[in-house]
């Protein structure tokens, strides 16, 4: 299978700099990517994973607008073990990213989506893909249960 050629057509565009698939759906298609955390002309990049799924882009979409991101806000505020369990992810998103850049991270003040405050819940794409590449990411998990993990048609082999 040509990567390059599904990720492109899922993602409309050629991702920034050098990337791998992270994880597949059933099909063999890559279902999120992990790029390397500073790009060619050296500039940080610090969204380690991406979803590239379109089914899954469009399913976490949904939730967003259906305001799950401030219903696991307001969770975060009042259960500390979910919290515990986020910031623990972070920490592992964040060294993983220093592993990907060769040991340094280049962004070691945010994490998953970007973010300061990991509390701040501002994209569950991020969360969704962080768990799919292999972080135990709590908001991620909320997500998948809320959703089919794949399409059912295959969509992808469009793109081959
Ligand atoms: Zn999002």
């Amino acid at each position: 299978m040509d990567d390059a050629a599904v990720v492109a057509w899922q993602l409309g565009r050629t991702p920034r700099g050098p990337w791998r698939a992270a994880s597949r759906c059933s099909f063999g298609f890559p279902t999120t990517i992990v790029t390397v955390p500073v790009t060619g002309s050296g500039e940080p990049f610090p969204t380690l994973y991406y979803l590239t799924c379109p089914h899954l882009v469009a399913a976490v979409g949904r939730l967003e607008s259906d305001g799950l991101m401030e219903v696991l806000r307001a969770e975060l505020a009042s259960d500390r073990s979910l919290t515990a369990r986020l910031l623990d992810a972070d920490e592992s998103y964040r060294k993983a990213r220093a592993r990907e850049g060769g040991g340094v991270d280049p962004q070691p003040n945010v994490g998953i989506a970007g973010q300061r405050d990991p509390c701040a819940v501002k994209c569950l794409h991020a969360h969704t893909a962080a768990l799919l590449a292999g972080i135990a990411d709590p908001l991620g998990e909320v997500v998948l249960k809320k959703l089919s993990a794949e399409c059912a048609d295959r969509r992808c082999e469009e793109a081959t």
